[in-house]
């Protein structure tokens, strides 16, 4: 049987790499993208490992399931740094402020007046993403390409939010490239630096584009258990 804390610091280098890759043929700074290793639904094993290997930058998309499973270990680990990548519910707003430190989902009013509530309550400002739904799904969150730019003055104007930039989940099955061109644009036009695109099939599409922060499980961690 291999060695899990070997095999999860094997991945990260090979990451580490096509990362570098990226970034060398894009004329880019490593240093300008983030690296979010994406724990959702993994065995704890395989995180406890990669936070022995130094892993710190951790994201996950359910506040429940990230509640269990970081609450009791975030005290060991003072530079963690842990991302909400999943859409937000606002019953769940109170403990998604507390837990996580970086916010990619906010999409729509309600979320940012109950976030700004929450992150003002507990004396906290969290850097937030809007996520956008370049591909007009209509099973998928985010805010209307065409509505991103006036959304991003509501939240920062009517609730002080501190917006960052974009993100976005592009539709499976088709070529992930020009949602990661589109969404660089409107980032641009809405006068945001960051943008959160790029997932394990496709993160060095993402740099070549822009991308700020990347979101990476599988090819991390290996095949999630449900
Ligand atoms: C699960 C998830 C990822 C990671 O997906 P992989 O294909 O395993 O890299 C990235 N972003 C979001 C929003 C996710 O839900």
């Amino acid at each position: 049987m291999q060695d899990i804390k070997h095999k999860m610091a094997i991945n990260h280098i090979d990451i580490e790499e096509r990362i570098q890759r990226a970034c060398d043929q894009a004329s880019r700074n490593r240093k300008d993208i983030e690296l979010i290793a994406v724990s959702k639904r993994q065995d704890p094993e395989r995180i406890q490992k990669s936070l022995e290997n130094g892993v710190r930058c951790f994201g996950e998309n359910q506040v429940q399931e990230a509640l269990a499973r970081w609450q009791p270990i975030k005290a060991l680990y003072p530079d963690l740094c842990l991302h909400l990548i999943g859409s937000l519910q606002s019953n769940k707003a109170a403990d998604a402020v507390s837990l996580f430190d970086v916010i990619h989902t906010i999409d729509r009013e309600k979320i940012a007046k109950v976030i700004s509530l929450e992150m003002k309550k507990q004396n906290k400002q969290l850097p937030c993403f809007i996520q956008v739904n370049t591909g007009y799904e209509s099973q998928k969150s985010g805010i209307e390409p065409r509505f991103a730019a006036d959304f991003v003055k509501l939240c920062m104007n009517d609730y002080a939010l501190p917006i960052v930039g974009f993100m976005c989940i592009p539709p499976a099955n088709e070529d992930a490239s020009p949602h990661f061109a589109f969404l660089n644009k409107l980032a641009s036009k809405a006068g945001l630096k960051l943008l959160s695109m790029g997932m394990s099939a496709d993160f060095e599409d993402a740099i070549r584009l822009g991308s700020t922060h990347i979101r990476v499980g599988s090819a991390l961690f290996g095949d999630r258990t449900s």
